[in-house]
């Protein structure tokens, strides 16, 4: 039997009570650790983590608690080879698509270190001017923001385990407040890895950083007024999160992070061959295909110009063609699997669901697996699907509100500008579009355009073709989240981030006393 992973909690490392929840490895089927949170005292390891942890933290200056992150990236940076080891053996991803996750983690820790020292040695944050009360400035309200008093608790998808944990843990810890991370099952061990790193590296103060690896029942239960929580994955389990009683009677302030049916442009008067074509060709298939298309923001739906409909799909299913999918630990594998058995299983009932109203560009199923067998591997080649005309494009519902989770897009072909804003706003709300073209005026339009309806847009011309950062890449210095499906939710975007886990609050006084705050 492998080993069962502990939780820590309550300032200690602590194994369920229970036989546990198996971890595999999708490439070889084989069980790599256990995970159980039975048992566990969640209700005295919450108050502990807001007890200790939160005051010790509070105790510190956004200064000293930069300081701490960047010791966190240290101890991270001189385990990554573990980490990579992991990634191989529970996700099933190629190095470069581990990368994505664990260096896109250490990543985002170390720009919240280096903003964080900005802040400078100051326990709260002022927020704006001070108002007038009175006719004289004698009277005046100075809104301020200071760390909640509760705990951040952590509920993550499995398709991220170390950047959904660093990424939601670094403003939290540089706020002040303490993390409880519940990892995904399927993808625990990474997390549960990392965590253990840095608590047993002391260089968090007791109860910063707790994990609680297995089931997620009585988390909820276990909040309290202060408290946040941070929930990323389906739409069904965020609704479940959303209607429960801490949410509902005692106000826990929630972020949602959802799916998303995203889209790419290509923007009318761009030729088959001419750059911004190759530069969406060259997108869609890397958004497909990087991390086995397991990415929240990955493009699900790439808009073109009917007249290009058959040009785009010839070129980018010759990309496709040449993607090799298999067991990662194979140099000449690019793709590596899905992260279960159960992702498999959706993956191939959402593509039936899609096939259904939309014809096979390129069909996945011809890909022969390198070093892995079909039987057991949970890997899938990418499938490209299509609208046909812009009739089909407007009849096809499913395209608009199915993701599928996993190496699938489909080409839709538009009429004109206004048809394709009209086409992606079926999807109610997308964490990004990315847009393609060289005129700066007609991207700029449509970004603005674009914007209501996404957290990011982002945009590429030919003069930013090797500097930009990809459309799926999740860059701490924007905003990630978008309204609608997407969750309404909101992280990073910088410091902006911080204001989830501080309370506002304005403070009237007098001009003398406010000066005290300055
Ligand atoms: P999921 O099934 O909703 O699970 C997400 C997390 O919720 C897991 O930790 C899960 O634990 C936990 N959970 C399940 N039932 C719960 C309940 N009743 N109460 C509290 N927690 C519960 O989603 P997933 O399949 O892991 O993730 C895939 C989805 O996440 C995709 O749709 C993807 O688009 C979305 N996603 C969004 C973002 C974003 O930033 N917007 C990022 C990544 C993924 P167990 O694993 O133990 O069941």
């Amino acid at each position: 039997m492998s080993e069962l992973l502990k939780n820590f909690l309550g300032g200690r490392w602590v194994a369920g009570t229970g036989a546990g929840t198996a971890l595999f490895d999708p490439v070889l089927g084989q069980e790599v650790a256990r995970v159980d949170a039975s048992g566990l005292d969640l209700r005295a390891g919450f108050a502990f983590a807001r007890e200790a942890g939160g005051a010790a933290l509070r105790a510190m200056t956004y200064r000293e608690r930069a300081a701490m992150l960047a010791a966190a990236v240290k101890v991270l940076q001189a385990k990554r080879d573990d980490y990579y080891a992991i990634a191989t053996a529970n996700s099933g991803t190629v190095k470069n698509d581990s990368a994505v996750d664990i260096d896109g983690g250490i990543y985002t820790l170390s720009t919240y270190a280096k903003l964080g020292d900005g802040l400078g040695d100051r326990r709260f944050l002022l927020d704006g001017e001070p108002a007038r009360l009175a006719k004289e400035p004698l009277f005046q309200s100075q809104h301020v923001l200071v760390p909640t008093r509760g705990l951040a608790l952590f509920i993550n998808a499995f398709n991220f385990p170390s950047w959904g944990l660093w990424e939601k843990a670094a403003p939290a810890l540089l706020s002040g407040v303490p993390v409880v991370v519940k990892p995904a099952t399927a993808t625990a061990w990474l997390t549960q890895r990392m965590v253990q790193d840095v608590v047993d590296a002391g260089v968090l103060p007791a109860g910063a950083l707790s994990v609680v690896c297995g089931s997620s029942a009585g988390l909820m239960d276990a909040l309290e007024p202060f408290d946040v929580v941070s929930f990323t994955g389906s739409a069904d389990t965020a609704a479940l999160i959303r209607s429960h009683a801490a949410v509902t009677q005692r106000s826990v302030r929630v972020n949602i992070e959802a799916d998303s049916v995203n889209s790419a442009l290509l923007l009318e008067g761009a030729a088959p061959g001419s750059e911004a074509f190759e530069l969406l060709v060259k997108e869609v298939a890397r958004e497909m295909t990087q991390k086995s298309g397991q990415k929240c923001t990955a493009i699900r739906r790439v808009f073109v110009p009917e007249a290009l409909y058959a040009s785009a799909a010839e070129a980018i299913s010759a990309r496709l063609a040449k993607t090799t999918v298999g067991n990662p630990r194979n140099e000449s594998v690019r793709m590596g699997a899905l992260v279960s058995r159960a992702q498999l299983n959706a993956v191939r009932e959402g593509l039936a669901h899609l096939q259904a109203q939309a014809e096979t560009l390129h069909d996945g199923a011809r890909h022969a697996l390198v070093d892995a067998d079909p039987a057991v591997a949970c890997c899938v080649g990418p499938t490209l699907l299509g609208a046909r005309n812009p009739a089909g494009s407007d009849a096809s519902d499913r395209i608009h509100d199915t993701e599928v989770f996993g190496p699938v897009a489909t080409l839709v072909p538009y009429r004109d500008h206004a048809h394709a804003l009209q086409l992606i706003a079926r999807g109610q709300g997308s964490l990004v579009a990315s847009l393609y073209g060289s005129d700066a005026q007609a991207l700029a339009d449509a970004a603005l355009e674009l914007a209501p309806l996404h957290g990011r847009v982002h945009v590429i011309s030919p003069d930013v073709a090797a500097l930009h950062t990809g459309h799926g890449n999740v860059m701490p210095q924007s905003l990630h989240g978008g309204p609608g499906r997407a969750g309404g939710g909101e992280e990073l975007g910088g410091l902006r981030a911080l204001n989830f886990y501080h309370r506002r609050a304005a403070v009237q006084a007098s001009t003398a006393t406010l000066n005290h705050l300055a």
